[in-house]
């Protein structure tokens, strides 16, 4: 998996697979040295005639054997990870030299291949690591290649067709074992979002809750004070105004507890549209901005809860609209895309938005507004999920931002 991760975890598990893969590397490099040189040529004509054989001789096995103490030291001071590589580097170095000092400028034809090189391949997967079964790969059919090039021998090529059907076991075993694995970090993340939201929801609540009544007996008497005393003090309505923004900010927080019961009924989109662009436009005057709607064919009733997509709108205008401090122009459009979906676009010509910033839309929070609560996006989502329709943002930095809805027209279920 991900090196440099220091999770303990995960370096247990490394150290884990390094144990296993050491103890069979030297099982099976010697009792495959035993059964070539003691027990093949009792039985058949093949085997090796003499141990240590030519080549490096005993010199290979006291390297090979060197990796051992090198590993353990890695193991217990160093860094875990890196010892796959030293033991596929090093067997891989011993072996080039062995084989040409043992074939080079003799005529004898070339047969050498140890089983381990075949345990490299095969258990490469127990690290879940691509780029070592690339480097295993690398390693070993380069290996070949270059005896084949450097001894001009064609017998190189029996071993790498082995390998090569090896290489392709080993590579569905890691492809699968990284599914499997993403599957279940996947799984992870969304249990912890759901917990999250979860906690969040609880105490957006309790804390809503708390805020809301306080508020609302301070708006009724200043619209009292208004009342008894009008035209005394011109902060009143700024002051009402913030009241019913903070109402606005704790309406927004509790829908993360307790999304709102949606009541399905008949409205017309042209006619949530008109009310929302004209709730908002002076704001987009102020700005520079104009609002254009545009509506390609007769659009149906569609089956919604009016107020609640009246909210989306809203929030999703009033985006546009704060993206854009030097003015410009945003598009809404509605139009009929199937015999059972309608489609909203909003398009501005705003700052748009960045990519590491398309994943974190709609995250209780996330804003990159001074003044942001970052709980307009979510609120949306939530409600368009409600309605089984589907939100989707498109942006280009500097260029503007598109933000699709698709809603089913009938909220019957097919
Ligand atoms: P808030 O508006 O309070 O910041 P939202 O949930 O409405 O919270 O939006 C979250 C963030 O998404 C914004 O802070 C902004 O960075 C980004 N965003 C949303 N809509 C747009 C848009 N049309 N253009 C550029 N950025 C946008
Ligand atoms: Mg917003």
């Amino acid at each position: 998996m991900k090196e440099g991760v220091n999770s303990p975890r995960l370096i247990f598990e490394e150290k884990k697979a390094i144990k296993l893969f050491l103890w069979l590397f030297y099982i099976c490099f010697i009792s495959y040295e035993v059964f070539w040189y003691f027990v093949l040529p009792n039985f058949t004509d093949y085997g090796g005639s003499q141990f240590p054989g030519n080549g490096l001789g005993f010199w290979f096995y006291f390297g090979v054997l060197c990796i051992l103490p090198v590993s353990i030291f890695l193991y217990l001071k160093g860094n875990p990870y890196i010892i796959k590589y030293f033991v596929l580097a090093s067997y891989v170095i011993f072996d080039v030299v062995d084989n040409l000092v043992k074939y080079l400028g003799s005529d004898r034809q070339f047969a050498s291949g140890n089983i381990v090189e075949l345990l490299f391949l095969f258990i490469s997967p127990i690290f879940v690591n691509k780029k070592y079964f690339w480097t295993v790969t690398f390693c070993i059919v380069g290996k070949y290649l270059f005896l084949g090039i450097i001894l001009n021998d064609p017998n190189v090529l029996s071993p790498i067709a082995i390998i090569v059907i090896l290489l392709v076991l080993a590579y569905i075993f890691l492809t699968r074992f990284y599914s499997y694995i993403n599957s279940l970090t996947l799984v992870h993340e969304e249990l912890r979002h759901k917990e999250k939201l979860a906690v969040m929801g609880q105490m957006a609540m309790a804390i809503g809750h708390e805020i809301r009544n306080p508020i609302s007996s301070l708006k009724g008497f200043l619209q009292l004070q208004q009342e008894n005393h009008p035209n005394t003090n011109e902060y009143y309505p700024i002051m009402i105004q913030e009241i019913d923004r903070i109402n606005n900010i704790v309406n927004d927080l509790m829908y993360i507890g307790k999304p709102r019961k949606i009541k399905f009924e008949k409205a017309s989109i042209k006619e949530i549209i008109g009310y929302t662009v004209a709730l908002t436009n002076q704001q987009a005057i102020n700005q520079g901005i104009i609002i254009e709607t545009e509506f390609k064919e007769a659009i149906p009733m569609i089956d919604c809860d009016e107020s609640q997509l009246k909210q989306v709108l809203i929030n999703l205008i009033k985006n546009a609209i704060e993206a854009m401090p030097d003015g410009g122009t945003i598009k809404i459009r509605a139009m009929i895309i199937s015999s059972s979906e309608l489609q909203i676009t909003i398009n501005d010509e705003g700052y748009g938005i960045s990519n590491e910033a398309l994943t974190n839309l709609g995250e209780p929070f996330y804003s990159t507004k001074k003044e942001g609560t970052g709980l307009g996006l979510m609120v949306t989502n939530q409600i368009i999920k409600e309605h089984r329709g589907e939100i989707t943002f498109k942006s280009n930095l500097g260029i503007g931002t598109m933000v699709t809805i698709i809603l089913p027209i009938s909220s019957e279920k097919d």
